[in-house]
């Protein structure tokens, strides 16, 4: 693929992921509006980081956003991007070169699938078959057929096959930097944790930076190598991993935030393999067994429905590793809470 994003951002030229977001001090406030909607807001994300945005309807997020690719100008504040500050670029010569998916999809409802995958890549100028070989690459890695799905309008998709259609699109000239506005947000939940896991999948393979605004915490526990969660104004309340918010929650707004069960939400972070486990090495037959790979939560799962006092950690060659019991299980909630460890 031509890469037209070393231009814009150099860093991303020799190195392959994603690129820093820096956001220092940024404040929008609409015209007429006497309370900001966004204030004195900073952070800093790293190359290839997967940062959530969570908080109540109508808390900032998305104008924080969007303020990152210029779709809403600043009041004050910077904002640099692998070190660049964005306000001194075009902002069209900036969008295409961030990778963009709404709520609402936004597909173009009358350019076929692969036309709206191609737009950015028209802008950029790229060659006909530069083209129609990022399309097909692009529906590949998404899970659309392009046999299939090419060719079709969007609304002869499924919502789940249309919010793949926008990732891709996004994803199409291959930008550092993703800005993704619940973009599972109108599917339904078998959906939604079916797209949820390609894209940690996908995530994994690229390893773009990037911020995803979403109002559902399990979604940011689940995907996001650290969570921002904003109350009013988009005041940042704790900024840290999934383990180590669930651990220690800095305050009540965070608190209420998890809502109940921050325990088992917490399990279903640590994998089996990584924590220390009792027991005896060698088969003792007879149990229920999970594999290394299988998390905590998994294996509280099969105590309760099997009733089995432990269950044998069994690795994919068939070695057994020692056994679990709801014991160690609480052990290793408790030695993670006290490392503070990002148990990930
Ligand atoms: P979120 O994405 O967290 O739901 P938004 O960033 O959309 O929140 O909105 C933050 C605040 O700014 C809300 O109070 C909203 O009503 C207000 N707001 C959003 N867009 C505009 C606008 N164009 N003009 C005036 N106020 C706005
Ligand atoms: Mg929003």
């Amino acid at each position: 693929m031509p890469d037209h994003s070393n231009a814009l951002f150099p860093s991303s030229a020799t190195s392959p992921g994603g690129v820093s977001i820096e956001l220092d001090s940024v404040t929008k406030t609409y015209p007429g509006q006497k309370v900001s909607a966004v204030e004195e807001f900073s952070m800093r994300i790293e190359p290839g980081e997967l940062v959530m945005f969570v908080g109540p309807s109508g808390c900032g997020k998305t104008t924080t956003m969007k303020m990152v690719n210029r779709i809403i100008e600043p009041t004050s504040g910077s904002i640099r991007i692998d070190g660049q500050d964005v306000l001194g670029l075009s902002p069209h010569e900036l969008r295409r070169h961030i990778g963009y998916v709404i709520q609402q999809i936004g597909l173009f409802p009358h350019m076929t699938i692969a036309e709206n995958v191609a737009t950015v890549p028209r802008l950029l100028g790229w060659s006909k078959q530069q083209i129609a070989a990022r399309v097909e690459e692009l529906l590949e890695t998404v899970q659309l057929d392009p046999a299939e799905f090419a060719n079709r309008y969007p609304r002869q998709l499924s919502g789940g096959q249309q919010q793949r259609a926008g990732v891709a699109r996004a994803l199409a000239a291959d930008p550092p930097v993703m800005l993704m506005d619940e973009p599972f947000g109108a599917t339904d939940p078998i959906t939604r944790e079916k797209l949820q896991s390609e894209f940690l999948r996908l995530q994994a393979e690229i390893g773009k930076t990037i911020i995803f605004v979403t109002h559902d915490f399990d979604e940011a526990v689940r995907l996001g190598d650290r969570i921002a969660v904003l109350s009013e104004r988009s005041q940042v309340e704790q900024f840290d991993t999934p383990a180590a918010i669930l651990a220690a929650p800095a305050n009540e707004y965070v608190a209420s935030f998890i809502g109940s069960g921050a325990a088992l939400k917490r399990l279903a972070l640590m994998p089996v393999g990584t924590v220390r486990l009792s027991g005896a090495t060698g088969d003792l037959g007879g149990r229920p067994s999970i594999d290394p790979a299988s998390t905590l939560r998994d294996a509280l799962n099969l105590l309760v429905v099997t009733g089995a006092e432990a269950v044998d950690v069994i690795d994919p060659t068939g070695n057994r590793l020692g056994q679990l019991t709801h014991a160690d299980i609480s052990a290793a909630l408790t030695q993670a809470g006290l490392s503070g460890s990002a148990v990930r």
